[in-house]
């Protein structure tokens, strides 16, 4: 499983927009790991994790192509992870058909956002996607790929393979978990999620990959223990954990962690047995406000077996 980190910052950005703190100066100065857009990745190259609002721009500055998504799991309704605005260059004349139709995963809340700017909901037919609506706790299975009949918008020298050949790409199956974060107001129903690959070119191996993603949140609650506990049962192990570090050398959170909590859920993961023996322990979702710039915090992370993310970072997770 290829997880392609397509931004890494908090709600500002890394510098962050209008800040002039020593952490955002040196980022500026320093430019590359140290320029973090809004978080988002990418899994393989057909599923995506928070159509943020900087997507555009990130899909643009790594050249990554995202046009083969066909699942879209969004974490929660806050607007650097859900930008609505993005599924709109979806629609003709905006996108070169074939377009799959990407299903659009999230909680009721979550999934109520996409709206336009005059608040009419988006049409899933005209933008070729189909929402999902999820509970806490739920598992589902998603797959991706095969061969795509021709978009019935395509119109004569407008479609980018031959006018009537179906379109053919790789064929995946993913099992979802549904995790309760502790962010946000209770009802607004925040989630992170458990993404599993049980077929595909990436998954020949004895076991199938499985990441953990789990920005926003603040510590685990009970539930999202008794959860993983329950995978632990069933088999599972994380070949990745990526945990929310928005906090950084400040005090500890309850809606976000600092580096500390993070250290601790990625330990406490181990000693529950839910770790694979090399798993990817990451840090992501970096705020300037209490987070050194990378290079430092690279290595202040060193000491506990924890790399941080950055944009651009490409790992095979379970590989
Ligand atoms: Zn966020
Ligand atoms: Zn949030």
């Amino acid at each position: 499983m290829k997880v392609t980190f397509l931004g890494t910052a908090a709600a500002e950005g890394y510098p962050a927009l209008w800040c002039r703190c020593e952490r955002c100066i040196v980022a500026r100065e320093r430019g590359s790991e140290d320029l973090r857009l809004r978080s988002s990745i990418l899994i393989n190259d057909d599923l995506l994790i928070d159509p943020g609002p900087d997507l555009v721009g990130s899909t643009i500055r790594l050249g990554v192509d995202v046009a083969d998504v066909q699942a879209i799991l969004i974490t929660h309704l806050h607007d650097d992870h859900l930008d609505p605005t993005g599924f709109l260059w979806r629609g003709v004349g905006f996108a070169l058909p074939p377009l799959p139709v990407a299903e659009v995963i999230g909680t009721a809340p979550t999934l109520g956002r996409l709206h336009d700017r005059e608040g009419k909901a988006l049409d899933p037919a005209q933008l070729r996607f189909a929402p999902r609506p999820v509970r806490h706790g739920e598992r589902l299975t998603v797959s991706t790929g095969g061969t795509h009949d021709p978009d019935p918008r395509a119109r004569p020298g407008r479609s980018r393979t031959t006018d009537g050949v179906p379109t053919a790409t790789t064929t995946r199956t993913y099992e979802i978990v549904v995790m309760p974060a502790s962010h946000a107001r209770p009802d607004e129903e925040a989630s992170f999620f458990v993404v599993r690959q049980t077929s595909g070119p990436e998954s020949s191996h004895s076991h199938p990959s499985t990441v953990l993603y789990a920005t926003d949140t603040g510590p685990f609650s009970e539930d999202a223990w008794k959860i993983l506990d329950q995978l632990g049962h069933d088999g599972w192990t994380l070949d990745a954990s990526i945990i929310d570090a928005t906090l950084g050398l400040g005090g500890p959170g309850t809606s976000h962690m600092n580096l500390d909590q993070v250290v601790w859920h990625q330990g406490e993961l181990g000693r529950r047995g839910l770790l694979s023996p090399t798993a990817d322990r990451i840090a992501h979702h970096f705020s300037h406000n209490a987070t050194p710039p990378h290079q430092e915090l690279t290595a202040h992370l060193a000491q506990f077996g924890v790399i941080p993310s950055h944009d651009g970072l490409v790992t095979h997770v379970g590989a």
